[in-house]
């Protein structure tokens, strides 16, 4: 394999820190009036203008939400409402789903269930493989599916309509659309993609769901499609209602003076940018490669932006720079460079806790602990994020305040 990254993660979709303050810089004066007038309209692949394309950049943190809105509020002030609204809805499905971390689980358990009906049900297993492929006859969805195979990345417009007509209209198990986007997508996180696909189907904000239509869909794509044969009623699977919020899994902080092997991970490429942990006595940074898979927008996406953020790291506390195969690696470098604690940024519900699991017990065995870095952000705007979004968004000017961006 080459290190050459596909035209999707060079700049459109940038997952280096350079290339993502680059497109900051381009879109912050489009971030106003022109993102909320225009922020819905789909014109195709490479051709997403309106909207900033810095999902891919921000799921790992490679920019933080506050890199990101500082300037924006600074140039529009209130005018960037829309788009700082477009950035708190992120924060919100992270808490939403850290105070629920269930309905991830129960997410997994219902795949091995449908996995094993497809192996039995033809009609099923046919018409999955069809929406797979691309290969429904629906112009639109047809089309997305192709440019969500090629590209990783799809409007959140476009999102919303292939999850509707996946669900409603092709009548497949939400939990296999929201499989393939999360496999696919350049951006994928396990609480955007998950809680999204729930909002579609109606189990988020229960009985209401989003239901795509042919006029709709024509007028926001330029009448580039005229879908037909659109499910007209929203038929909302059949599934108890989430559980109450707990409290989210609470994490042991860094032991300022303790030497420390800093852990980088997709869910943090910046944490040497933290005020906090810039000043830590760090004894070598290390990130764990997976075996590469071609086929995956998110895994080249996190093998670039781990390694930009691997030698920022690096640079930043002036010591060598690792690459371990596993979570043993992880280990047994620490005990190599006499670390006392590994430090990683708070690692969120998702496949990333396996991870997390197998290297604490490894660091356990090992005597040294594993501290976890929570964000200000987070730790400031998940508290309203358990029950719907509108109760977070009516703390967005305090949460701005507190963060010191003054919209
Ligand atoms: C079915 C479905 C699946 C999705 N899966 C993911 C996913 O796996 N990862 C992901 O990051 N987003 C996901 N989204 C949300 C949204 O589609 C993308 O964040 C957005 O399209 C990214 O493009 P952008 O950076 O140009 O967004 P912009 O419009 O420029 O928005 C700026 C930033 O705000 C955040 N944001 C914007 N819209 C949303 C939203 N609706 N929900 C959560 N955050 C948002 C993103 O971090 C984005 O980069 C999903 C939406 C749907 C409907």
């Amino acid at each position: 394999m080459t290190d050459q990254p596909p035209v999707a993660l060079s700049g459109d979709h940038p997952v280096t820190r350079e290339a993502a303050l680059l497109r900051l810089a381009a879109f912050v004066p489009h971030a106003g009036a022109a993102y909320a007038a225009g922020r819905n309209a789909d014109h195709g692949p490479g051709r997403h203008d309106a909207v900033s394309r810095l999902s891919a950049a921000l799921r790992r943190r490679t920019v933080t939400e506050l890199d990101v809105l500082a300037p924006v509020l600074s140039r529009h002030g209130t005018g960037a409402d829309a788009f700082v609204s477009e950035v708190f809805w992120r924060s919100y499905f992270k808490g939403w789903l850290e105070a629920r971390p269930g309905i991830w689980h129960g997410w997994l358990g219902a795949l091995d269930r449908i996995d094993a009906r497809l192996m039995q049900d033809d009609a099923l297993a046919a018409a999955h493989l069809a929406a797979l492929r691309g290969e429904t006859g629906i112009d639109c969805f047809d089309h997305w599916m192709t440019e969500l195979d090629q590209t990783g990345y799809l409007h959140n417009w476009a999102r919303m309509q292939v999850a509707s007509i996946w669900i409603f209209t092709l009548g497949l198990p939400w939990e296999l659309g929201a499989r393939h986007m999360f496999g696919r997508l350049i951006d994928a996180d396990p609480a955007s993609n998950t809680l999204s696909w729930r909002w579609v189907a109606g189990l988020h904000t229960r009985g209401k769901a989003y239901l795509a239509e042919p006029g709709r869909i024509a007028r926001m794509t330029g009448d580039r499609f005229a879908p037909a044969g659109l499910a007209t009623h929203a038929s909302i699977p059949d599934e108890p209602p989430p559980p109450p919020a707990t409290a989210p899994r609470a994490v042991i902080a860094p032991a300022p003076r303790a030497r420390t092997l800093v852990w980088i991970t997709p869910d943090d490429c910046t944490l040497e940018t933290e005020p906090l942990l810039a000043q830590l006595p760090v004894r070598a940074v290390v990130i764990v490669e997976h075996p590469d898979d071609p086929a995956s927008h998110g895994a080249r996406a996190d093998r670039l932006a781990l390694n930009d953020a691997l030698t920022r790291a690096a640079l930043h506390w002036n010591v060598p720079a690792f690459r371990v195969t596993g979570p043993r690696g992880i280990a047994a470098l620490a005990a190599e460079v006499g670390a006392a604690q590994v430090l990683t940024g708070r690692i969120a519900t998702g496949p990333g806790l396996d991870t997390l699991i197998a290297a604490r017990a490894a660091l356990r065995q090992a005597g040294i602990g594993l501290a976890e870095h929570l964000r200000t952000w987070d730790r400031a705007a998940w508290p309203h994020a358990t029950r719907g979004f509108f109760a977070l968004r009516g703390q967005i000017p305090h949460l701005l305040d507190a963060a010191g961006l003054c919209s």
